[in-house]
């Protein structure tokens, strides 16, 4: 493999533990507003993340190459309301997107076609996650922040049930 895809993975690691970090501020922030539903939301898409993490950890060493575990940031976020909270998710999802696809482009351009394949499933990825966070924004505008409806909603999102990737490596 050649060392600046290596490194691109291994900084993906990274980003990936971030987003994990990030989700967990979302629902610590969340929790704090009594909306349960929105924060379990958040504590499944951040199991999701360190899924994630670990898939561009174990391709790596599946490819026999060291991942530099660097230290994750501090998650800093100025989202108050559950809809800049909201926001903040489709916003960090569009950077990951990006992110992913600045590797894909590198694989291409060096014919790295193995770490196009183990990325085809995260471009795919991206797009749920883009439809998913843009999803509850719509809800969120449509229904208001009326109490009685983000009860509801809350509810709702209190249902979702953990899905483990569908990607194995190694
Ligand atoms: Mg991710």
């Amino acid at each position: 493999m050649k060392q600046t895809i290596a490194q691109m993975l291994s900084k993906q690691v990274n980003k990936e533990l971030y987003s994990a970090y990030l989700y967990l501020e979302f629902h610590n922030i969340l929790n704090d507003r009594g909306l349960q539903g929105f924060a379990h939301w958040y504590m499944i898409q951040a199991q999701e993340e360190r899924d994630h993490a670990m898939l561009f950890y174990n391709y790596l060493h599946h490819n026999n190459q060291k991942v530099t575990l660097e230290a994750v940031e501090k998650p800093e976020t100025k989202a108050d309301t559950v809809l800049q909270v909201l926001e903040a998710a489709l916003a960090h999802e569009q950077y990951v997107t990006e992110s992913i696809n600045d590797i894909y482009e590198v694989a291409l351009r060096e014919k790295d076609y193995r770490t196009k394949e183990f990325l085809d499933w995260f471009v795919k990825e991206q797009g749920e996650e883009e439809n998913n966070a843009q999803g509850l924004i719509d809800k969120v505008k449509l229904l208001g922040e009326d109490p009685k409806n983000m009860y509801l909603l809350d509810q709702e999102l209190a249902a979702r049930v953990y899905n483990a990737p569908s990607l194995v490596v190694g």
